[in-house]
């Protein structure tokens, strides 16, 4: 869905994590549609992310994007990214840290390192990269002329942090963690003008989770979980983005914005219980 732009987020810098896929890619092209430059993380599928840059450059109201690879489990690679951001764009202004993935076991099935993996991208990369951007943020200082904030990050949750989730116990761990993480960093960093806030998708139709959407019978099934009764888009994570990233949100600070559908409503009680 092509979103009009409204140059919000001009003469601004964002880093989106996983931006070469489904979510992170929607939430990139909404912040460059909006005027920012915009780094985009990849770790897999260079052709991908070079297509995202691609589409943010050659529109020319938006502003411009460059792929950098890099493993946001790695300290040294996330901080070569935002060297990489500041040595090229200046600063970094708006953090988005969305890279996340699943290894779904029963948990007395669960290998450690499945346990493991999973913390290590979905809650060590968003603190590595919210990490990063507070430094270049208070080593930088307010701009006024750009942004009412010092710098934004928006960490990606999900519906999982709040609804417990059965055979995905690492994954309902690493975002329930994130809404702690964000919060502290509000409690922490807001005195100095830093807003932190996350989005928490429900369920939404990327490569991630494929096997849900993928046929009738599956759709149908994920349908009953969504009280508005359609599976979610990318564009309606990356509007949301956009705008959270924008001064028009500037005093949501601390927030969990659930963009889902109704989900964490429990449909499931509406004849029921
Ligand atoms: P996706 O699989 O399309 O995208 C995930 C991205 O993360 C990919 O680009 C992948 O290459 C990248 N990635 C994985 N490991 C990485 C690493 N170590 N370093 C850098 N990048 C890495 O899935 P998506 O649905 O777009 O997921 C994006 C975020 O949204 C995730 O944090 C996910 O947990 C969250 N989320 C998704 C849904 C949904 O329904 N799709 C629901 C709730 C939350």
């Amino acid at each position: 869905m092509y979103q009009k732009p409204n140059k919000r987020l001009t003469g601004q810098t964002a880093i989106v994590t996983g931006a070469n896929s489904g979510i992170g890619k929607a939430i990139a092209t909404s912040i460059g549609r909006d005027g920012a430059n915009v780094i985009i993380n990849y770790i897999t599928d260079p052709e991908a992310a070079e297509e995202v840059a691609n589409d943010i450059c050659d529109d020319k109201i938006c502003g411009q994007a460059i792929p950098f690879k890099c493993d946001v489990t790695k300290e040294d690679e996330v901080q070569a990214m935002f060297k990489k951001a500041v040595d090229h764009f200046g600063t970094v202004d708006i953090v988005v840290p969305n890279a996340g993935i699943q290894k779904d076991y029963p948990l007395h099935e669960m290998p450690l390192d499945a346990w493991q993996q999973v913390i290590d991208v979905n809650l060590t990369g968003q603190f590595l990269c919210a990490r990063e951007g507070i430094r270049e943020f208070l080593r930088r200082g307010m701009r006024p002329e750009v942004s009412a904030a010092l710098g934004k990050i928006i960490t990606i949750s999900s519906v999982h942090e709040k609804i417990p989730w059965a055979g995905h116990a690492n994954y309902a761990a690493s975002k329930g963690a994130i809404v702690m993480l964000m919060q502290t960093i509000t409690q922490e960093y807001g005195p100095m003008k830093v807003r932190a806030n996350s989005i928490a998708p429900g369920a939404i139709k990327t490569p991630i989770n494929r096997e849900a959407w993928e046929t009738p019978e599956a759709l149908n099934k994920l349908n009953e979980l969504i009280p508005y009764n359609r599976i979610g888009e990318p564009s309606d994570i990356g509007s949301a983005a956009a705008w959270l990233a924008s001064d028009e949100s500037d005093y949501i600070n601390g927030s969990t914005i659930f963009i889902d559908g109704g989900m964490t409503c429990y449909p499931g009680f509406t004849e029921n219980g």
